[in-house]
C-alpha cells in the first residue's frame, strides 16, 4: 500500500496496515513525516523506528498519478517518475475546510471561515467553530490558525454557542495539541515546534529513545515536542494555555519533566488575586 501524505491520521493507517501484513510506503511532499507536529530531530527518530518496523518513507516525494488497470489500482507515479507498486492508495494530506457555503453566503474566508475571538464571522449573525474556522492563534499575535482537533472544536463550539446567545465570551485563541500513539511510540506535540523568532530558544534532550523539546519565547513556554515519555504533556499544555511566564512560577528546572505541582505561582494567588 502507498500512503500519500504524512499528516496526523497516518497513525490509524500504519497500525492497521502493518497488522494486516501489508507492505507499506509513505510518500510525503515535505522533508519529514508529521511536519506540522514534529521538528527535524523528532521526526528522524520516529522515522527510524518506523523503518525498523518495515515502513518505507519517501520524503520530498509528490505523486502525480495513480495508475489503474482492470479496474484496480496498480501503482503511484511520483513527480520524479518513479513507479511505486500499490494495490491500495490512501491519503493523509491534512485537512482543507469546505468553505463554499460560507463564501456563497458572503462570509469572509481564507483557508477557512475567518472568525474573531468571539468566533463571529464577518457577518455578525454567523458564527463558525471547529475544523472550518480560521481563528486568532493563541501564541502568535496577528496569526490565525485551524487546529483541527476534537478538543479545540468542542471548546470553540461551546464559546460560539454561548456568544450566539449574547454571552460575549472571548476565546483564549486557537491552540494546537496532538497526543498519539504510533506503533506503540507515544508522540505529543503542542503549540509552536520551533521558536517564533530569534528571541526564542529550544531546550532539547534526546536520550534512551525519548525526545523532549520545550520551545521558549519571551519567558514563556510556547510549545513542546515529546516522543517516548509524554507524561508531562498535560502539565505543559496547561502552562501554555494559562499564559503563565516562567517568572510567574516558582523556579522551574526545565531539564526535568514538568508536573502539575510545578505550576505553582511564585506569588500565591487566591482566585487569581495575588495575596502579596
Ligand atoms: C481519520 C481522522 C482521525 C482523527 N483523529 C483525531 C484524534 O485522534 N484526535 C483529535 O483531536 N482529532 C482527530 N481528528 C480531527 C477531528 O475529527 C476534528 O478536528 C473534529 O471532528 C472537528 O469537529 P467539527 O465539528 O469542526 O467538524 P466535523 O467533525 O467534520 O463535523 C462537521 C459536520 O458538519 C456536517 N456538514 C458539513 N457541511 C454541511 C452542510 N453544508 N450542511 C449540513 N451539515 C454539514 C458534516 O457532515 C459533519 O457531520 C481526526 C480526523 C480524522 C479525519
Amino acid at each position: 500500500a502507498v500512503i500519500l501524505g504524512g499528516g496526523r491520521i497516518i497513525k490509524h493507517k500504519i497500525h492497521a496496515l502493518l497488522k494486516l501484513g501489508v507492505s507499506l510506503t509513505i510518500a510525503v511532499s515535505s522533508d519529514r513525516l508529521l511536519s506540522r507536529m514534529l521538528d527535524d530531530e523528532a521526526a528522524a527518530m520516529l522515522q527510524r523506528r518506523l523503518a525498523e518496523a518495515g515502513v518505507r518513507i519517501l520524503p520530498r516525494t509528490d505523486a502525480t498519478r495513480v495508475v489503474a488497470r482492470d479496474g484496480r489500482v496498480r501503482a503511484v507515479i511520483t513527480a520524479a517518475g518513479e513507479e511505486l507498486p500499490a494495490d491500495l492508495v490512501m491519503l493523509a494530506k491534512g485537512i482543507r475546510p469546505d468553505i463554499e457555503l460560507a463564501r456563497a453566503g458572503g462570509v469572509a474566508t481564507e483557508r477557512g471561515v475567518l472568525v474573531d475571538e468571539y468566533l463571529r464571522t464577518s457577518r455578525p449573525e454567523v458564527f463558525a467553530a471547529g475544523d472550518c474556522a480560521e481563528a486568532p492563534d493563541m501564541l502568535v499575535p496577528g496569526k490565525r490558525s485551524i487546529p483541527g482537533t476534537w478538543f479545540e472544536a468542542v471548546a470553540q463550539g461551546e464559546i460560539a454557542g454561548a456568544n450566539m446567545v449574547d454571552a460575549s465570551r472571548p476565546s483564549p485563541g486557537a491552540f494546537k495539541m496532538n497526543v498519539m500513539d504510533i506503533l506503540g511510540i507515544a508522540v505529543a506535540s503542542m503549540g509552536l515546534i520551533e521558536p517564533p523568532d530569534s528571541e526564542g530558544r529550544g531546550v532539547v534532550r534526546a536520550r534512551d529513545g525519548n525526545y523532549r523539546k520545550l520551545v521558549i519565547s519571551r519567558d514563556r513556554i510556547v510549545g513542546a515536542v515529546l516522543i517516548g515519555d509524554v507524561s508531562e504533556a498535560g502539565a505543559i499544555a496547561m502552562l501554555i494555555r494559562r499564559g503563565l511566564t516562567l517568572s510567574d512560577l516558582k523556579p522551574l528546572d526545565l531539564s526535568k519533566p514538568i508536573g502539575y505541582a510545578d505550576l505553582t505561582l511564585r506569588q500565591p494567588s487566591v482566585f487569581g488575586i495575588r495575596t502579596d
